[in-house]
């Protein structure tokens, strides 16, 4: 039980069946139809083991004048003395058409006598596991409901008309009348689901609007953009002029840093669109008032290209920008430190290590997160404890290639102000995607050999492998092996997640540099690389990524004015999922479009990291189907918040309990 979450009465109420039975009828076996699932009761007229064609327990049940067989392969002794002659029994199972005339194999079966009343309800069937028998939860289920707290909290004002109580819901969803449409239950339409999903998703919107209010109470320093400051400088010395949609959410954001309250701000953009000048732009601001800005990324290669940028753009101007990661250690890693404490390091780029207990900023004014979804949950959580911690709060800008859908921002992100770059830099031209079985392997490398041979650089991914590293390794290095001896002349470079930072910085520098010609890895590339020459990528076994994924690797390329390809490859057989995976990217290159079937295809887990906190966050609702009720929700979570704040309260511990902590992350 505990394995399932059943843990408390509510969660017994609240686990709910996957499917009903129906015992409240009687069918005779004259009616009766092959295939069909149906109760039927009769008398036993003979019992006995038969030895072929292989050890079965023969019972043969007399209906008036009609028979049916019952067959078991696994019985017990007291399956015997349940079917003695005379026994009146009643059986529920397929009706099959056998040798001997109508059978059922395993049936489930009752002895009763000829007043035993029949079922009033249908019978649920409930998610169990196989150490878990139905009869003993369904017990467990029944008295959970009855005892559980179901009080009504939400004011009947504040529902939308026509739904049931909260009570009322759970008790015909455990045990529907007989003559409910099965379909409604099946499709969710129906007023008792429609009922729990409003309670879900007020008690979501609610938890969201908390969080915003806190918020809104708490001070930040004001970060005010002074004229002929230091973001001016930066935008003169930048070798390009923002795009229109750069400049839009720059002014955004200026706007915010200037008011007393914490920035709370995820700026989406699709790959290549131009995130991290905007970030710092940003972090020019904060130190132009005398603040300390901290930009983390979700990996080293990573972190280390925004170091390399931000040093190029900034140090020239004065700033004094700063490197931290896990790996480095010691005297470097300990003056380093220093430098953040006493305030002489303005920008502190790296990794998570940014938000490790023993860095203490001077002055912290703004923490830029890249990537953000790819952080954990509780790593999200550790950095708002982090800055939560001074006796201003920073500002938070969060950035993002994978743009949230809609009904997700109006949901998970109701407390998040949106910024969207719906441009990329000009000059780009689009990339082309191909997609090929494994077959084709040979002839893609050929083509690679003529590009290179041209000047190209090209990616090849290998996957990663979650259950184990080590053929992962294998797989990165002997595609390594074989593309170096089909590509003889050019140089072809491996890098892999378990390189040590040293390494994997020269393999990145000698192929950013263009002497190296095909860079093989394993997704460490993933995220944020950028090699504007690189014009080829081949995805291997692209079948098996996620969809975000494969849009993330792709825009590794398609970054300069020359033409880009990414070749994805495959091997059959091809899940639905993968299938429709490939098609979504052969079909479009739009980052939003490749979100919302992202979305379609694995569901809004994914996109709150979700995975980590343990539990779906939304177990009743669906956000694709239901968004006329999350609209009511939306609406109605501030009267409730205003206007009876207790029950708000309790309404949001009973529904969210302790993940209201995660979805504050
Ligand atoms: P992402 O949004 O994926 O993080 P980047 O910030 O890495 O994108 O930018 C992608 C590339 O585009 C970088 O080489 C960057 O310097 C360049 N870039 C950004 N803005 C512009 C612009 N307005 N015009 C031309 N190039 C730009
Ligand atoms: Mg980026």
């Amino acid at each position: 039980m505990e394995k399932l979450g059943l843990v408390r009465d509510i969660d017994l109420a609240l686990h709910l069946p996957l499917r009903y039975e129906d015992e409240t009828r009687l069918t005779s076996l004259r009616d009766v139809r092959e295939g069909e699932t149906a109760q039927i009761e009769g008398v036993v007229a003979h019992c006995e083991v038969s030895l072929r064609p292989r050890r079965q327990l023969v019972v043969r049940l007399k209906e008036g004048r009609e028979e049916l067989m019952l067959r078991f392969l696994h019985f017990y002794p007291s399956h015997q003395k349940t079917f003695a002659p005379g026994a009146r029994i009643r059986v529920r199972g397929e009706v099959r058409g056998g040798f001997f005339g109508l059978e059922m194999v395993h049936p489930s079966f009752r002895a009763v006598d000829e007043d035993t009343p029949l079922a009033e309800a249908l019978t649920p069937v409930y998610p169990a596991s196989a150490s878990l028998p139905q009869a003993y939860l369904r017990k467990a289920v029944a008295s959970g409901l009855q005892r559980a707290p179901l009080q009504e909290l939400v004011p009947p004002e504040l529902l939308p008309p026509g739904l049931p109580t909260l009570k009322e819901a759970l008790n015909f969803l455990h045990h529907p009348t007989p003559e409910v449409s099965l379909a409604t239950l099946e499709d969710h339409s129906h007023p008792a689901w429609q009922r729990l999903k409003y309670e879900e998703l007020l008690a979501q919107q609610l938890s969201q609007l908390q969080a915003q209010r806190e918020r809104a109470a708490l001070r930040a320093p004001e970060l005010p953009l002074r004229r002929d400051g230091l973001q001016e400088k930066l935008l003169a010395a930048l070798p390009f002029a923002l795009t229109g949609a750069q400049r839009r959410v720059v002014e955004e954001i200026a706007h915010d840093l200037a008011r007393p309250q914490p920035m709370h701000r995820l700026l989406q953009g699709d790959v290549g669109s131009g995130k991290t000048v905007v970030a710092a732009l940003a972090a020019a601001i904060a130190i132009d008032a005398g603040w300390q800005c901290a930009l983390m990324a979700p990996t080293e290669i990573l972190a280390e290209q925004h170091f390399a940028k931000l040093v190029q753009w900034l140090e020239p101007l004065g700033v004094g920008v700063a490197w931290l990661t896990g790996s480095r250690k010691g005297k470097a890693r300990a003056e380093m430190l220093a430098r953040v404490a006493d305030g002489s390091a303005q920008l502190v780029v790296g990794t998570h290590a940014v938000i490790q207990d023993q860095v203490e900023f001077a002055k912290l004014g703004l923490a830029v997160i890249d990537e953000q979804h790819r952080f954990g949950v509780a790593q999200r959580l550790a950095l708002r404890h982090k800055l939560e911690s001074q006796e201003l709060e920073p500002h938070l800008l969060m950035m993002s290639a994978t743009p949230i859908p809609r009904t997700l921002a109006m949901s998970y992100f109701a407390d998040l102000d949106v910024s969207t770059i719906d441009e990329l830099p000009p000059g780009r031209t689009p990339i082309v995607t191909k997609v090929f079985a494994d077959a084709k392997r040979e002839a893609v490398i050929e083509r690679i050999r003529d590009e290179v041979a041209r000047g190209a650089q090209a990616y090849w991914v290998c996957p990663l492998i979650e259950e184990s590293e080590k053929i992962d390794l294998q797989n990165a290095t002997e595609t390594h092996a074989q593309l170096s001896e089909a590509l003889a002349g050019f140089e072809v470079g491996l890098l892999h997640g378990r390189m040590a930072p040293a390494e994997k910085a020269a393999v990145m520098a000698r192929f950013s540099s263009g002497e190296m010609s095909v860079l093989v890895a394993t997704t460490v590339i993933e995220v944020g690389v950028d090699v504007p020459n690189a014009s080829l990528m081949v995805i291997e076994h692209a079948e098996r990524f996620g969809l975000s994924q494969l849009h993330q690797l792709r825009g590794r390329v398609g970054r300069g004015a020359v033409a880009s390809v990414c070749v994805l490859l495959y091997t059959t057989p091809l899940s639905e999922t993968g299938r429709s995976r490939l098609k979504a990217m052969a079909e479009t290159t739009d980052g939003f479009e490749i979100a919302r079937r992202d979305l379609e295809i694995r569901g809004p887990g994914e996109f709150m990291g979700a995975r980590q906190s343990g539990a779906p966050l939304l177990r009743f609702a669906d956000l694709n189907e239901d968004e006329a009720l999350l609209k009511q929700a939306r609406r109605i979570a501030p009267l409730m918040l205003d206007r009876h704040p207790d029950a708000a309260r309790r309404h949001v511990e009973r529904w969210l309990g302790g993940k209201a902590e995660f979805l504050k992350a």
